[in-house]
């Protein structure tokens, strides 16, 4: 039987990664029907602006899995990126990037057992992408973590430890400076740690993860995190072990995968048929593995890991005296197929299976307390503070704190004056703490408000199971 595969090779080096490939993987035996679909550029100057053709959409949904070139961003002209809109549409929300030491490549860590898989939040957090000025000098971007989100990259991360038989969890966010956002995501890993009894499950601080990953990168397994997080330490992650040349990535979803070296389109080398296949060659050995083919990616694997470490032939990005072309090693790899290395420690790889999501446990109380006003005014503090608390007077709220980037500005810190911008949050709880907070009430209070000063937005202030849903400022009581 032969496994349907969509192919989308991509702009710039795509072709030339993906014709080396394919043709190793051709070379292994496995019978694959490519379905060879347009993305990027090419439906950019078709006039599509999603940069993904419907065609691609069909056939991703009928196959369920692709490799798939670099797609250029256009920049300037208004089109979105196709990667997030492959992304998006397929709610591929795991980004999986394994670090390892390769044999036989030089880097500062070559002698050190490096071999952990980062899995990456890849739809949430501040890629959301809401963002609003909210006056003409200060911007803002809204970090959104859900438990739903969390709770399935989570268990990816367990789920993923299991199938490659490895025996700790690391989670890594800003929970001690994000309460909320990152402290959910936390909250959430420790939940569900205690359904894998047979992984370690540690946290650590994003900073301190970054930290260990370049002196002590031995210490890790699987590290999971929040997007931003993902983003940055993966590229880390692909530095230490010989950068862009050789990191490979999955994007998982429910339904569909996508695989994709780390690297761009390369415009520098395009054409020039030097670009190194590695990465990509590695990303199809990640897709083989997702298929349970588990042989085969190990056939492959082998053959890519004596073509360098025994071989010693290198693409010319690793090696500048190198004269192989892109196509002239992949010949090497298919010349190596069947191969084996001793330098690798053998991994036993199991399909990875993903539990359905627990229903969702609600608290079973919640109550609004008050609001939180966000107002633009050129006033210092205090004159700000006298002129809130005098339009609060005939309402139900007071106002009880004013604070400008998160720090308490009002009431008045005694010998400290932070500095301001024009940027304020004014925190208003109800004067009765007993009494319901009621549309109609904030809706007049706002139209006060608002005669007075220039708001922007408001937060409401609620508590769930009678622990608040907001955070405290700096310095407020
Ligand atoms: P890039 O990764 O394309 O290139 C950065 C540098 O690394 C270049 O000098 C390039 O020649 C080199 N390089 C990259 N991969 C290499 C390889 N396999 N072999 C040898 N050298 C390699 O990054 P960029 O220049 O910032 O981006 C170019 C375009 O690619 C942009 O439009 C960007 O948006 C897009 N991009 C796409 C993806 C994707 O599709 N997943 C990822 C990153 C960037």
């Amino acid at each position: 039987m032969s496994l349907s595969i969509t192919l989308i090779e991509g702009d710039g080096v795509g072709p030339e990664i993906i014709q080396a490939t394919c043709r190793v993987l051709k070379a292994t035996g496995l019978k694959i029907d490519w379905e060879v679909c347009e993305a990027g550029q090419l439906s950019f100057k078709k006039g599509i602006s999603s940069g993904v053709p419907a065609e691609t959409i069909a056939s991703l949904k009928r196959t369920k899995v692709a490799l798939k070139g670099p797609l250029e961003t256009p920049v300037g002209y208004g089109e979105k990126s196709a990667n997030v809109t492959l992304r998006a549409l397929f709610d591929t929300y795991a980004n999986v990037r394994p670090v390892r030491c390769i044999p036989g490549i030089e880097t500062p860590f070559s002698s050190r057992p490096i071999d952990f898989v980062i899995v990456r939040e890849n739809l949430e957090d501040l890629y959301t992408g809401i963002e609003y000025m909210q006056t003409p000098s200060v911007a803002e971007a809204l970090k959104l973590i859900t438990r739903k989100g969390s709770e399935k990259i989570i268990r990816f991360a367990f789920e993923l430890a299991r199938a490659e038989g490895r025996k700790t969890v690391h989670c890594a966010t800003k929970a001690n400076i994000l309460k909320l956002t990152e402290g959910l995501f936390k909250r959430v890993f420790e939940d569900i740690s205690t359904d894998y009894p047979d992984i370690k499950a540690h946290h650590i601080i994003i900073d301190n993860c970054a930290h260990q990953m370049v002196v002590r990168p031995e210490m890790f397994d699987v590290i999971v995190t929040t997007n931003l997080h993902g983003d940055i330490i993966s590229d880390l992650g692909s530095g230490l072990v010989g950068g862009l040349g050789l990191a490979s990535a999955a994007n998982i979803g429910r339904e569909v995968s996508i695989f994709e070296a780390v690297h761009g389109s390369a415009p520098d080398i395009a054409g020039k048929n030097i670009v190194n296949p590695m990465a990509l060659l590695f990303s199809a050995i990640l897709m083989l593995r997702h298929l349970n083919e588990f042989d085969v990616a190990h056939f492959l694997e082998q053959a890519l890991l004596y073509t360098v470490a025994v071989d010693h032939a290198f693409p010319k990005d690793l090696d500048k005296n190198s004269s192989l072309t892109t196509q002239e090693f992949a010949d090497r790899v298919i010349g190596n197929l069947g191969k084996k290395t001793e330098f690798w420690p053998e991994r036993t790889y199991r399909p990875l299976l993903l539990p359905a999501l627990n229903k969702p446990v609600l608290p079973s109380s919640r109550k609004d307390l008050g609001i939180d006003v966000y107002i633009e005014s050129e006033l210092m503090p205090q004159e700000l503070g006298e002129s809130l608390t005098r339009i609060a007077l005939p309402s139900p709220f007071e106002l009880t704190m004013i604070s400008n980037r998160g720090v308490r500005v009002f009431p008045v810190l005694p010998d400290l004056t932070p500095e301001t911008t024009d940027h304020y949050r004014a925190r208003f709880f109800l004067k009765e703490s007993s009494n319901e907070l009621i549309d109609k009430d904030i809706l007049e209070f706002i139209c006060h408000v608002g005669t007075h000063h220039r708001w922007m937005h408001i937060e409401k202030l609620s508590e769930f199971n009678n622990t608040p849903g907001f955070t405290k400022a700096q310095a407020e009581d």
